[in-house]
């Protein structure tokens, strides 16, 4: 791609596992990666290097997207490197689990302030471009589990079904504008955010799923690049499920 056609796309919980895989996978589509985590480990600097390995400029910054105001300085920054962002990605997250009778009010408010205030706060940011310049597409990371509810998952299904909600509005908000919004509702797949299952669990987890083995987030990464790309100009408000056949 020429450099004046470049795009650039913003991509929170970029450094690691879903969202690392989305920066590589739309830095081998042609976009210029501004992506943020909490960190700036060496993981960042992982993600930094693939992008720029797939041949597209990559600018991290340290961004808790519970914040307003670091949200603001993530996307000015972003913006200032590479341009105004056209697409965007939502996928920082993070696990929580506990019964509800037993979970501490900062495990609540952990998984559901970083999906949906995370991604309430970078909406916000993005959108008044998006729809001045009438085009852009944004994915929100949901997860089944916001979908079908898991037992000491309420916190995260709360977060997450929020998040599916949160995609239809939007979605018919910003239509007239010629701006795109999907979420992609993964399973199991194979990232930092499992290390916490015991073996049962997979075991258990694994006899779920029809396919019989977990998904990679390359394989997520295909699907965000997808529904961001004209290829999906007539799809908007969608959940799409990715779970090796757990719905079925
Ligand atoms: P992961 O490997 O644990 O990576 C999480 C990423 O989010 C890291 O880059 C982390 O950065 C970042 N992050 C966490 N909290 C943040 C915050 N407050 N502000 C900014 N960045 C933050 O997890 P993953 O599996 O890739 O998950 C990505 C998304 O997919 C999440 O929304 C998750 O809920 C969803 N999902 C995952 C699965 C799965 O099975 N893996 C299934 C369904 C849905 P730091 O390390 O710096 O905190």
């Amino acid at each position: 791609m020429r450099q004046e056609e470049r795009r650039c796309a913003l991509v929170t919980g970029g450094s690691r596992g879903i969202g690392r895989a989305v920066a590589v996978r739309l830095a081998r589509a042609g976009y210029d990666i501004g992506f943020c985590s909490r960190s700036a480990d060496e993981a960042a600097l992982e993600t930094a290097r693939l992008v720029a390995e797939a041949g597209a400029t990559a600018h991290h910054v340290t961004c808790d997207v519970t914040d307003a105001e670091a949200v603001k300085r993530f996307v000015g920054q972003a913006e200032e490197k590479l341009g105004p962002p056209y697409a965007v990605v939502n996928s920082a997250g993070v696990l929580r689990d506990r019964p509800m009778a037993l979970m501490a009010a900062k495990d609540w408010q952990a998984v559901v302030g970083t999906s949906l205030d995370g991604t309430f706060n970078v909406c916000r940011t993005v959108l008044r471009g998006l729809i001045t310049r009438r085009s852009g597409a944004m994915v929100n990371v949901s997860s089944v589990i916001g979908v079908y509810g898991n037992a000491g998952q309420s916190n995260y299904a709360a977060a997450k079904g929020g998040l599916n909600g949160l995609t239809r509005a939007l979605a018919k908000e910003v239509a007239p504008y010629g701006v795109r919004v999907n979420a992609v509702a993964p399973g199991f797949i194979e990232t930092d955010m499992l290390d916490g299952m015991t073996a049962k669990a997979r075991e258990a987890a694994l006899g779920k799923v029809a396919m019989g083995r977990f998904g990679s987030a390359e394989s997520v990464a295909e699907l965000v690049a997808f529904l961001l790309s004209d290829a999906a100009d007539y799809i908007t408000g969608q959940v799409v499920q990715i779970d090796g056949g757990i719905s079925l």
